[in-house]
């Protein structure tokens, strides 16, 4: 899938929407979720052009990935989770329902988050 310039994280990036900035560095910027699922819901996305978890395993530098995954890292004691415990989560893809076409962890805590969901069976 080619990267859309024109999806909403893509406009966070550039400025021409607004957001709730809790961490930033050379190569990622975290922000609050607009619509929170848990009492903490944060957001962590590359400033680089990658469609999906898979888009920027594959094609990433080095720096990228470890500048993303400190990224990971901060928001989770910035947000004071990392004592108390958080769940991070991608989604990739259609079977995932992954809504915004730029890649993005959750970062989910501040609360009791159960165990992990099992997918609904038809
Ligand atoms: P996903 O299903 O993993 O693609 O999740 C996309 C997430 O982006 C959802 O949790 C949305 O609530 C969130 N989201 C969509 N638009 C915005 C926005 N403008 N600011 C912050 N979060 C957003």
């Amino acid at each position: 899938m080619a990267y859309d310039p024109n999806n909403v994280f893509a406009r966070i990036l550039r400025g021409e929407i607004p957001c709730k900035k809790v961490f930033e560095n050379d190569h990622a910027v975290a922000f609050d979720d607009i619509n929170p699922q848990t009492r903490v819901h944060v957001l962590v996305i590359p400033k680089g052009a990658y469609v999906s978890s898979d888009d920027f395993a594959a094609k990433a530098s080095d720096a990228e990935l470890a500048g993303f995954f400190r990224a990971v890292g901060e928001v989770g004691r910035l947000m004071k989770v990392d004592a108390s415990g958080y769940r991070i989560l991608a989604n990739h893809g259609r079977d995932a329902h992954q809504e915004v076409p730029h890649f993005h962890i959750h970062v989910f805590g501040g609360e009791n988050l159960g165990r992990m969901n099992k997918p609904p069976r038809d």
